[in-house]
């Protein structure tokens, strides 16, 4: 067994002053049965614990380390900014930068608020859509996650979902029921809801690839239907790309599926991970933002000067490697098509779900489209094989409802290693 005596002890210290011993729900691991690794360090495509333990990263901290850990141009750019101090609460060049980097790259984001976190930007946007429309319902799609803003933690996914709570308690009765919710990929039951209640609907909010149920991909005709059946009823359309952000592709999934939201959310890789993510779209829609309009939102870090380093020094280093989204989504194949190989031996079914650098696996016989399926898969076997990788210095999500990342700095030898892994991890896998 893999020895992680340090963080155990480490973790017994932090859950006297921390709930769980963390500052975010998935990183405990209460369900695993170990201690989370505490990490010291991580470098490219690897992370260390403070036991000493390296291992290959596909959780790549939930999705920002797309070029991997300490990317030499991006701390390089980021010591440089912090010289000139770490945060004004001022204008400056680089959110105009940023704000123009991020339009050629997302045309539909005519203009664009930056903000601290994912919540924050989904939070944000549909406070924008209600203020646009005057409207106040929402709808969204059971099992997608949109941070932890109270109106979004209604049949939640990610740790919502794992923890067995896709319903917060502390949200009021009163904010849950402007939250309409129906299932993923079910395109009759998302036009009856608009057929009923469409014109009170501020905005649909959707993972157009979902990553917090698993990695579960749009069925063709899913984002159309969106599209159509929100312009017909004037609801402002939201993609929260937070996740599948320059994953699905460099230029989003709005690009790779032609579907040009109102808005759209982002986060994760545009801080190239500092603390940093955006919402914006239509110029009509963020008119209603103060102080050009009656929509109050602001933040006293809200394009903090190093996280907008950050986030252009990754954009920009993305941009400038050839064929990243073909590279990328070839290695995220060929790590899958090995652990599928790895479970057919072991006579163990497996589904796996891959949308460019973003990828995950079900232990189901049947094709995962949303929720429900999502929750029937096999916890038992993720178990069994989650911790089998670990033990063979593997480090993935610890739940079957969150996704993997694949990052530039993976190398043939870490894919080939981690089918290696897959191998034995699926014979315990068949066992469970
Ligand atoms: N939206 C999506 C699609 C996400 O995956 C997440 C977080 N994983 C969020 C919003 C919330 O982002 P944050 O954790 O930065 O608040």
């Amino acid at each position: 067994m893999i020895d992680l005596q340090k963080s155990k002890a480490a973790f017994e210290e932090a859950r006297k002053f921390m709930p769980g011993g963390v500052n975010s729900p998935v990183r405990s691991y209460p369900h695993m049965g170990c201690p989370p690794p505490f990490i010291a360090s991580a470098k490219g495509s690897h992370i260390t614990d403070i036991d000493g333990n390296t291992y290959i990263d596909y959780v790549g901290s939930w999705g920002p380390m797309i070029l991997g850990h300490a990317h030499p141009a991006v701390i390089s750019a980021i010591c440089k900014a912090a010289e000139n101090s770490t945060s004004y609460g001022a204008p400056t060049l680089k959110e105009t930068e940023i704000a123009e980097l991020i339009h050629s790259v997302y045309p539909s984001i005519e203009k664009i608020r930056m903000v601290n976190s994912g919540t924050e930007a989904t939070m944000s946007a549909l406070r924008a859509a209600r203020g646009y429309t005057g409207r106040d319902k929402i709808l969204k799609f059971e099992g997608c996650y949109h941070g932890h803003g109270d109106s979004l933690l209604v049949k939640a996914g990610s740790g919502a979902a794992t923890f067995g709570k896709p319903d917060s308690a502390g949200v009021t009765k009163g904010t849950a029921k402007d939250t309409l919710v129906t299932p993923y990929n079910d395109i009759p039951a998302f036009k009856a809801i608009m057929d009923a209640e469409g014109d009170e609907i501020a905005a649909v909010i959707v993972e157009p690839v979902a990553g917090n149920m698993g990695c579960v991909l749009p069925v063709p005709g899913f984002l159309e239907a969106l599209r159509e059946e929100t312009a017909k009823y004037g609801t402002v359309l939201i993609f929260d790309e937070v996740m599948c952000g320059f994953r699905t592709s460099s230029h989003g999934a709005q690009s790779f599926y032609h579907i040009h939201p109102d808005m759209t959310c982002l986060g994760k890789i545009i801080g190239g991970g500092l603390p940093a993510a955006a919402y914006g779209g239509r110029k009509e829609i963020m008119a209603c933002i103060a102080p050009d309009g009656s929509v109050y939102q602001a933040g006293t870090l809200s394009g903090n000067p190093l996280a907008v380093t950050a986030g252009i020094e990754t954009i920009r280093q993305m941009m400038n490697i050839p064929d990243l989204d073909k590279k990328l989504a070839e290695k995220t194949s060929a790590l899958l098509e090995g652990w599928k190989e790895s479970a057919d031996k072991a006579g163990v079914p497996l589904i796996c779900h891959q949308s460019g650098s973003m990828f995950g696996i079900f232990f189901s016989e049947k094709d995962v489209l949303n929720y429900q399926d999502s929750c029937e898969a096999n916890a038992a076997q993720f178990k069994a094989w989650f911790l089998s990788m670990l033990d063979q210095h593997v480090y993935l999500a610890p739940s079957p409802f969150e996704t993997l990342f694949m990052s530039w700095a993976h190398t043939d030898e870490d894919i080939e290693r981690s089918i290696a892994a897959s191998r034995k991890a699926m014979e315990e896998a068949a066992k469970a």
